[in-house]
Formats: C-alpha cells, sequence, structure tokens
C-alpha cells in the first residue's frame, strides 16, 4: 500500500486517474470471463443455478451488482461495441446495465441496439434512464423487493386490472373475501408449482428438455412408457427434500435451487435407461442442461440453449 500522505498534489492527482482506468479495465476484464464461463455453463459444473447466483455467491457481490455485472455482460456480447464504449469511460457498468435490460425487454435486434448505444454514449445514468423510458414500448413496472426482517420481506409491485381481478377470483374460489394477499398469492403459487412438477413437462419450447423428450417418445412403443410413476417420483422428491441434487464433483457443493426441478434420467431413457430411483435425479432447469449437453453434445443442444 502506497503512502499518500507523502504524495504532492499533482502525483495524487495522475495517480488516481490511473487507478480509475485501472478499475475500469478490470471491469471489462471481469465481464469477458463471466462471458466465457456463462459459455461454458461454468457455474453449472460449480453446482450453481444460474451465472447470477455464481457472481453473487461465489465472487461476493451484492444482489444488485451481480445483476448488473451480468446484465452487462449479456450486452456486450450482444453488441461487441460496448467494450470500448466502456473501456473509454464513455458508458459505466451501470448504465450499461440498464441498457442491456432495456435491450432485452424490448428484444431489440443488434442494430437497433448499436444506434441506441450511440445516442446514451457518454450521457450521464439519469439522462440514459430518461433516454430508455422514452424509448420503452413496455408498460412501467415498479417492482421493489426489500428484507424487513431476516423472516419477512415486503415486495411493492404494480398491478393491472385483469391482475386484481385473478386475485378476486382466487378468494371466492378460497370462499374467503377477507383472504389477505399474502394467502392469495401462496394458494395460487403452490396449485402452480404442484401442476408444474405432476406433470414434468418442459416448460418452454426452449427447454433443454425438449430434444431428451422427442428422443424419448420415439422409443416409447419399444421400450414402455416414459411415465414415472407417482410412488417413484414421491420417493425421489423426498429422497431430494425437493432441491436440485446436482453436486459439484470437484469441491462437492450441491445446487440450493429449488425451483423448476423436474425428473431427469442419469442414463436417459432413449438409451435404454429405466424408472428406478438410482437412474433418477431431481434437477434444476440450469443443471438438466448441464446434463442434456453431457449426453448430447452442445452442438446438438445450442437451438435449445437460450442465446
Ligand atoms: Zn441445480
Amino acid at each position: 500500500m502506497k503512502n499518500l500522505i507523502s504524495f504532492s498534489n499533482d502525483l495524487l492527482l495522475s495517480e488516481t486517474q490511473q487507478a480509475a482506468l485501472n478499475e475500469k479495465a478490470a471491469t471489462l476484464v471481469l465481464l469477458e470471463h463471466l462471458a466465457e464461463i456463462d459459455r461454458r455453463r461454468l457455474y453449472a459444473v460449480r453446482g450453481y443455478s444460474s451465472l447470477w447466483e455464481y457472481v453473487h455467491k461465489a465472487l461476493q457481490y451484492s444482489e444488485s451488482q451481480a445483476y448488473d455485472r451480468v446484465s452487462a455482460m449479456r450486452l456486450m456480447v450482444r453488441v461487441p461495441e460496448v467494450k470500448e464504449e466502456l473501456q473509454s469511460g464513455k458508458l459505466t457498468l451501470t448504465t450499461t446495465a440498464k441498457l442491456g435490460a432495456h435491450v432485452r425487454r424490448e428484444n431489440l435486434r443488434p442494430e437497433a441496439a448499436i444506434a441506441l448505444l450511440r445516442e446514451v454514449s457518454g450521457k450521464p445514468s439519469r439522462e440514459v434512464e430518461r433516454v430508455l423510458v422514452a424509448q420503452s414500448t413496455a408498460p412501467r413496472k415498479i417492482e421493489q423487493v426489500k428484507a424487513i426482517t431476516p423472516e419477512r420481506t415486503r415486495i411493492t409491485i404494480e398491478v393491472d386490472r385483469e391482475f386484481l381481478e385473478l386475485v378476486q377470483k382466487v378468494k371466492d374460489l378460497k370462499g374467503n373475501p377477507a383472504l389477505a394477499h399474502q394467502d392469495v398469492f401462496k394458494a395460487a403459487m403452490q396449485e402452480f408449482v404442484k401442476r408444474r412438477e405432476r406433470t414434468c413437462a418442459p416448460e418452454v419450447k426452449t427447454t433443454p428438455s425438449k430434444p431428451l423428450v422427442v428422443a424419448e417418445q420415439s422409443q416409447q412403443t419399444t421400450m414402455g412408457s416414459r411415465y414415472i410413476p407417482a410412488g417413484l417420483r414421491s420417493f425421489v422428491r423426498m429422497r431430494s427434500n425437493d432441491r436440485c441434487e446436482y453436486v459439484d464433483p470437484a469441491t462437492r457443493r450441491r445446487c440450493e435451487s429449488k425451483s423448476g426441478l423436474q425428473f431427469e434420467h442419469c442414463k436417459p431413457f432413449a438409451k435404454g435407461g429405466g424408472h428406478s430411483p438410482e437412474n433418477l435425479r431431481h434437477y434444476c432447469k440450469a443443471h438438466n442442461t448441464l446434463a442434456a449437453i453431457e449426453q448430447y453434445g452442445r452442438a446438438k443442444m445450442q437451438p435449445y440453449l437460450r442465446l
């Protein structure tokens, strides 16, 4: 550590300038590393269910700092011109993250994203925000999540009329017009999770399960149903304690994800793997994807992976 007290004013100012440049360069290096980790899905290998979780927990950034870094990195991958803007200081990490979120939300094509990048380059954060809000076609969303106590969190959201009508419907169906909002949401979400987990169907078209399902369905006539018996599902669910069962072979870290869990065969059903506790695992989406890549190869899985 340098003894700054002995520095002249000129030296202190020039050293500070250099430190700021170093910090910008270091941010860029970090984003490049994150991009490669994301491409290799190394966060999943290390037992994290998302890149954001890896940045937050393994690299120990706060939740919002992790969000900014992941958002900025994704924009940098999509629009490589972001690199020089970051390097020159015309874009900060925060404004890049905001721009990245806007580009994703609006689903802008690369050329539109580059035009927007040029427009906000060099502008202060508040000005960038004004430009993005003015160009936003999506309805304004204000959401706040604030921890009140270790056990309680306050969530503030804006809702539309349809949402309120659904709330009322849940209250009617539960037969309790005075039901608290927390209980309404909890009941609706529990119902959703129960249904999803019962079906074990892929969530969206782009989930990596699709080729597994497609491949496995073609085997149904010769190898029996791919439907996993309810008792076996319950057994695996109890074994996993409704938590992703992936364990990083290097660090022994077990994934902490409890959402979007799916049953998967260690040896694919399509390749003769049967329904047995030993051949079934309960994985989150990230680890289901990782397993599919290991089984079928990156090239075959690429069309199903999120860009
Ligand atoms: Zn997982």
